[in-house]
């Protein structure tokens, strides 16, 4: 048996953010990831200035092989079926378009922390003062202990279904896959990434320029096809915005977990289990996760330090802590903080009030009607509910954390 303080499941973005912390406190932690290393992740890579910021603090001057190209992205484009497209730029300047390949296991590298790759989480059981995780590697069976164990280990954890088995019933899931076209002409500026707020396109609709082809993206409701939407895509595309691209040569697709920071109902474990980054829901606007993603794995990891400094509860101190991150998270989908606060990282009012009257009223119009898409989540009780909490709080009420 492997005994460390803390183990950590996931050898991503939240987990690097986490083992740092702990390593840096001078715990002993190991990671357990089960792809081997450098590992594929599915992900656009368009990171956000606050994500920017936190991998230079933390880590360092990223490394060329973690950029792809363009190896910078200069904001966001907003298309609307009324043909309106808004460009907003990322507030202070362009921002890295990361590899996530590369980018995550030089974060994983530079935490300093033990990293057993090829080594899948099974199963847990926490015993009061520490916890057993089961691990397989290459069909063995593997345990470990620990005073502490952080799930890092995205949308469709384990960890949490070994503390929450019935948790993947409580939400619905979402499917998103990417298709990657060579280009014959594309009039999609590459410096930005490409939003439809279309109900007919899907749920989530986006193209961008990576390493001399085009990516396609859908998201849905999980149970749809994969193949009609991207095609429903590709020729609305070419119809409406004259985008001509080949055959696509590869696709990729994976679950997600879209909605728990709408509605402020993230699950940040039990016991001595922490839940952080994805997998406890944290996502922002547009999709973008890497920087709650960091900053919630950095806090689990501090609060595991602070509860053994204090001997106090590590979930107690945890959720505490992570109310700041669920404050920030969850205010970008608050309708009162987007009208009145500034709560992303680019300028979107401001992109609103340089469009004519009529403009204007098509846009509003349009984001309405993307919104009713998601009516039969029935999400807007829930949304409506936290945006009055947060006004009458400085932040959102712990009690719908699980
Ligand atoms: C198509 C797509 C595009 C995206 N584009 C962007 C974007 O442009 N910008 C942005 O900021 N965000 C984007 N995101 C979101 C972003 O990828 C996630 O928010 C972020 O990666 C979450 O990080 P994480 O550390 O929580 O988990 P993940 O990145 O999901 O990593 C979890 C890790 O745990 C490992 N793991 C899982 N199960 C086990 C197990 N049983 N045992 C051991 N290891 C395990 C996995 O292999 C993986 O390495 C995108 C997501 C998708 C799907």
């Amino acid at each position: 048996m492997r005994t460390s303080d803390v183990v950590i499941v996931g050898a991503s973005l939240s987990g690097a953010a986490a083992a740092k912390r702990l390593v840096d406190a001078g715990l002993e932690t190991v990671i357990l990831e089960r792809q081997e290393l450098p590992r594929h992740k599915i992900c656009s890579g368009i990171l956000s200035p606050r994500g920017h910021r936190f991998l230079l603090e933390n880590f360092g001057p990223l490394p060329r092989e973690a950029l792809h190209e363009p190896t910078s992205c200069k904001g966001v484009t907003f298309h609307f079926p009324s043909m309106v497209s808004m460009s907003m730029d990322f507030f202070g300047g362009t921002t890295p378009h990361l590899h996530r390949k590369f980018s995550d296991h030089w974060a994983i590298k530079q935490s300093g922390a033990e990293v057993h790759d090829r080594t899948s989480f099974v199963g847990l059981e926490d015993k009061g003062d520490h916890v057993l995780v089961t691990a397989r590697k290459q069909g063995q069976d593997i345990l470990y202990k620990a005073r502490t164990v952080i799930g890092a280990d995205g949308p469709s954890s384990l960890v949490i279904r070994s503390v929450y088995p019935d948790y993947p019933k409580q939400i619905p899931w979402f499917f998103v896959g990417q298709k990657f076209h060579d280009i014959v002409d594309c009039p999609l500026d590459p410096q930005y990434f490409h939003f439809w707020f279309h109900p007919d396109l899907g749920h989530y609709t986006w193209s961008h320029a990576r390493d001399g082809q085009q990516i396609v993206g859908v998201g849905f409701k999980r149970g749809d096809n994969f193949d009609a939407r991207h095609k429903n895509v590709v020729r609305y595309l070419a119809e409406k915005h004259h985008v001509r691209l080949s055959e696509h040569t590869s696709h990729e697709g994976c679950a997600e977990n879209f909605g728990p920071s709408l509605i402020n109902r993230y699950v940040f474990g039990k016991g001595n289990v922490l839940i952080t980054g994805q997998a406890s829901g944290f996502l922002n606007m547009i999709g973008e996760g890497m920087s709650c993603t960091l900053h919630s794995g950095a806090l689990a990891g501090e609060a595991v330090v602070e509860a053994g400094r204090r001997a106090r509860p590590v979930q107690e101190v945890y959720r505490r802590m992570i109310a700041s991150e669920v404050r920030r998270t969850t205010d970008q989908w608050n309708p009162l903080k987007i009208a009145f606060g500034r709560p992303h990282e680019a300028d979107f009012p401001a992109a609103l009030m340089k469009l004519s009257w009529r403009e204007r009223g098509l846009v509003l119009r349009d984001i309405w009607r993307f919104i009713l898409l998601y009516k039969e989540f029935k999400w807007g009780r829930q949304i409506a509910l936290a945006a009055a909490q947060r006004l009458a709080a400085a932040g959102y009420p712990g009690g719908r954390w699980l």
